[in-house]
């Protein structure tokens, strides 16, 4: 057991795809306020259990258990309003919104006004909307995107689109951010940079989820490491020890 508790379990999953066993019997668990580098050659699994977690799939077999709750079989916006938030392997930004209204569009499942109050304007919506727009800002700036906020999505470099991403998954609020390769295609000081911000954001008690396959940074950043291989778990544990772990070196030299 870890000291921190748990905030995260999967048990024995299986998501098969036709003959295809993408995840095999797979066990996790990841603990509150952690890093939890997922790692695995291509095509070993780790976007599909990220698709598990988050409801786009629904597993063949096996549970996922959140903040004490099954969530398997909920669709991806109960989880989503249940505090799992997620970035994807590519980016998906609405391209023609500013850098702020990227941000709005993940915080307005948190409005309580209806489309008549946004039709009519009420204070209601208007009192909304300001706060929404503050805390939009307040985001951007934590991610270092203060500046570029009335930017549109399409126009940032590529490294500021991932961090724009992960913006607008904080407008979730969420316990749990899951982050799939957000350092892909990233420069050096660009990866620096995101580093800083996975660090901030764990730092304020938001649990993550890092799929990763720069190696320096996920053994830099976990504080645990999961191994998938084909599908099926091969190794676990700190980066120093996973790193040493000759089914890892094999999984990676050998594929
Ligand atoms: P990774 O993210 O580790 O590179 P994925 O989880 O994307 O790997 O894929 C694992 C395996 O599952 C691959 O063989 C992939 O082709 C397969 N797969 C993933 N999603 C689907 C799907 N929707 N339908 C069929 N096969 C899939
Ligand atoms: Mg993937």
């Amino acid at each position: 057991g870890d000291a921190k508790g748990e905030l995260l379990r999967v048990e024995q999953v299986l998501m098969q795809f036709g003959g295809l066993k993408a995840l095999n019997m797979v066990d996790l668990n990841i603990a509150r306020g952690t890093v939890h580098g997922l790692i695995g050659p291509n095509g070993s699994g780790k976007s599909t259990m990220m698709n598990v977690l988050t409801g786009i799939y629904k597993p063949t077999a096996g549970a996922v258990v959140y903040a004490g709750q099954p969530i398997a079989g909920r669709t991806p916006s109960q989880i989503a309003l249940g505090g799992i938030a997620r970035t994807f392997q590519n980016v998906q930004l609405f391209g023609e919104m500013t850098a702020l209204e990227n941000v709005l569009v993940g915080l307005h499942h948190s409005f309580r006004a209806t489309w008549l109050d946004v039709m009519l304007s009420t204070p209601r919506y208007r009192r909304e909307e300001l706060a929404a727009r503050a805390r939009a800002a307040a985001i951007l700036d934590f991610i270092g995107l203060a500046e570029l906020a009335n930017e549109e999505a399409r126009n940032l470099p590529y490294g500021k689109q991932r961090l724009l991403e992960i913006g607008r998954a904080l407008a979730l609020d969420p316990r749990l951010l899951l982050l799939d390769e957000p350092a892909a295609g990233l420069t050096a000081p660009d990866i620096r940079e995101l580093m800083a911000i996975i660090r901030k954001i764990r730092d304020h008690g938001i649990t993550i989820v890092l799929i990763e396959h720069h190696m320096d940074v996920v053994m830099s950043i976990s504080d645990t490491v999961t191994v998938l291989d084909f599908g099926q778990k091969i190794a676990e544990g700190t980066p120093g020890k996973v790193q040493s772990d000759p089914r890892v070196i094999d999984a990676y030299l050998g594929g």
